[in-house]
């Protein structure tokens, strides 16, 4: 599903291409709202054929890429990403070496008889007709071009290989815990994106997946009566396919292909608005099966729910497939395991759904900024599942334990900031709570800074603004800032580059026959603004906003709320004076505990049975 025609495209480049000239002319950041401005664009058609007893196939495809970039390129890759699944590979000693192993890997790969390897090995290559020179490079072919493809330029790989499915130990493989077949993912040579960054060849190690939007044609030969869960739309009858054992998808403007396969799948379907649903699970013991019955109508409902928040899902399709190691997103389908609670079910499937809209459509690098992926998919998920879940004992805030597993994170010394690379983390732990729980808060928190109804316009912007262009964190700053009107350069700079936290206390109150006199500090590095609620000796309330200087600007004001002089970030306190009146009662920072700030026992001050109350912190 291509979204702008060709005459589109070339207009838009020649428009870039004046941008891009302005903002070098008038050294504008603003001109960056048109970049990135081009895309690859790739075709692969592909047939393969799966020896089931064996755990082998071998594939033939032809993969046409549209080099839309600026650049002549020299140099092609691909990854292999089974070849990852060998003793000695990188993700097979990363996962031995890092402190906290994940421990569905741990040392599974380095124990694997050699029958249970996996591996691409790639038998011949032609560029635009003529042979190849290419290296296999662990989980990359390193292909040296004869010609460089010429920007603008169309260029033909056609490639023979042959591979080895892995005893499934990570995402990939046959025979998942669940004793599904075949969880094909990551599974056939794919070509590494070549974006305004350059070439990302990343070594499979541990995770993320950036690729090239394409339309793919995948034809399965497999023995009959397998049925098959894919990305992409079945061509033909499913019982023709089921009799014959051969099963053509076609999936378009997708950045990769998954499938899966068991002798034993059911499947369901459900059309929910424009999109159909499908669902395909192994036969499952009572607790279980009934979960799966219900999750078509949750899914359904999801799918409404996410639209609305975020933006209109694309594909036509979107299937719910029983496989993997635990739930991983892939387009227009997800690979999750299947005994579960029905919490549990609809969480992971909820999850992996709302990844469509940030890892497929969206697919900003989720290497370099794993929290625009994890994070924003979090962020939607908890929505989500409190609109589909949440009951009367609710506090109607989904982000709470983001908060508290980002705040314990900070204050352990571990963390890493966001900006690390997904791979690179010294930890799994710091990789987890930096991508999720931070990842989810640093959107959750824009509330506090710009208010809610503000930031969820931004959310539909920056979808709507960038979808299909790889946005990064800049994108995302500036679809907010367009949404408020006010300065965030500030908030992105510390919460992605830095671990500094946010930390405000009240030190002082002094009350007044008149007025009352309110100091506070800033003790965590991280500027905030501050929203101040009094709560007064008759139970009545006041609520007062300083924002930061540098925003120029502020949210909008809640009902009666007083607006305070800008807080200088280099200013570490900040006094202001209000009206005394039946007495104060209590003076709290954030109270409505929208920011993430790491110590809130200074945050509140109360003041009873004092004579003239005034309070002091040591
Ligand atoms: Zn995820």
């Amino acid at each position: 599903m291509r979204t702008r025609g060709a005459n589109q495209k070339n207009l838009d480049m020649t428009l870039n291409r004046i941008f891009l000239w302005l903002a070098l002319a008038l050294f504008c950041p603003m001109a960056s709202a048109q970049y990135p401005g081009w895309q690859q664009a790739v075709e692969y058609s592909m047939e393969i054929t799966l020896d089931t007893t064996q755990h082998q196939y071998t594939g033939a495809m032809k993969v046409v890429l549209q080099n839309n970039s600026p650049d002549d390129l020299d140099r092609a890759f691909f990854h292999l990403f089974f070849n990852a699944f060998q003793p000695g590979s990188m993700m097979d000693v990363r996962s031995r070496t890092i402190e906290d192993p994940d421990r569905r890997v741990g040392s599974r790969i380095f124990e694997l008889p050699e029958e249970e390897w996996g591996w691409q090995r790639v038998k011949s290559l032609t560029v635009n007709g003529k042979p190849v020179q290419f290296t296999h490079d662990g989980t990359i072919l390193d292909v040296a071009l004869n010609d460089p493809i010429g920007s603008g330029k169309k260029c033909t790989f056609e490639m023979e290989w042959d591979a080895q499915v892995p005893r499934q130990i990570r995402r990939s493989g046959w025979m998942n815990r669940e004793g599904i077949e075949y969880s094909m993912t990551q599974w056939y040579p794919k070509l590494c994106e070549y974006d305004h960054d350059g070439w990302h060849t990343e070594p499979y190690v541990g995770r993320e997946f950036h690729g090239i939007w394409g339309d793919y044609d995948v034809t399965i030969h497999l023995p009959a009566g397998c049925p098959v869960g894919a990305t992409g739309v079945l061509q033909g009858d499913e019982e023709q396919a089921l009799t014959s054992g051969t099963w053509r998808f076609v999936a378009e403007n997708v950045i990769d292909f998954a499938w899966a396969s068991d002798p034993d799948y059911v499947h369901d379907t459900l059309q929910a608005g424009q999109v159909m649903l499908h669902f395909y699970h192994q036969p499952l013991d009572e607790e279980y099966a009934e979960n799966w019955e219900q999750l078509p109508a949750y899914t359904a409902k999801a799918m409404d729910f996410l639209n609305e928040l975020i933006g209109p899902y694309p594909y036509p399709q979107y299937s719910v497939i029983q496989g993997g190691d635990g739930g991983m997103e892939y387009p227009m389908a997800t690979l999750i395991t299947g005994n579960r609670s029905l919490q549990s079910l609809v969480g992971v499937t909820v999850h992996e759904m709302a990844h469509s809209w940030f890892q497929a459509v969206l697919a900003t690098n989720e290497s370099l900024y794993e929290f625009m992926d994890e994070g924003m998919t979090s962020y939607a998920t908890e929505l989500c599942m409190n609109h589909l879940f949440a009951g009367p004992g609710s506090d109607g805030f989904p982000h709470r334990g983001a908060y508290s597993g980002y705040i314990s994170q900070a204050l352990s010394g571990k963390e890493e900031p966001l900006i690390t690379h997904a791979d690179h983390y010294q930890t799994n732990r710091a990789y987890g709570v930096a991508a999720y729980s931070k990842g989810e808060v640093l959107v959750a928190q824009l509330a506090a800074i710009m208010g809610e109804e503000s930031r969820d316009t931004g959310l539909k912007k920056y979808f709507e603004d960038w979808k299909f262009k790889h946005p990064g964190p800049q994108e995302l700053k500036r679809a907010m800032e367009q949404s408020c009107g006010f300065d965030l350069d500030w908030y992105f700079q510390y919460f992605i580059n830095t671990t500094h936290t946010i930390d405000y206390a009240i030190d002082q109150v002094i009350e007044g026959k008149e007025m009352t006199t309110i100091s506070c500090s800033r003790i965590g590095a991280m500027p905030m603004p501050q929203n101040i609620t009094i709560t007064y000796q008759d139970g009545s309330k006041a609520s007062y906003l300083a924002p930061l200087v540098m925003m120029r600007g502020h949210r909008p004001l809640k009902k009666d709320e007083v607006l305070l002089p800008d807080w200088p970030w280099t200013h570490p306190t900040y006094t202001f004076e209000i009206p005394t009146l039946s007495g104060i009662a209590a003076v709290e920072l954030d109270a409505d505990r929208q920011t993430a700030d790491v110590n809130r026992e200074n945050n509140l001050v109360e003041l009873n049975g004092q004579a003239r109350r005034i309070f002091k912190r040591n």
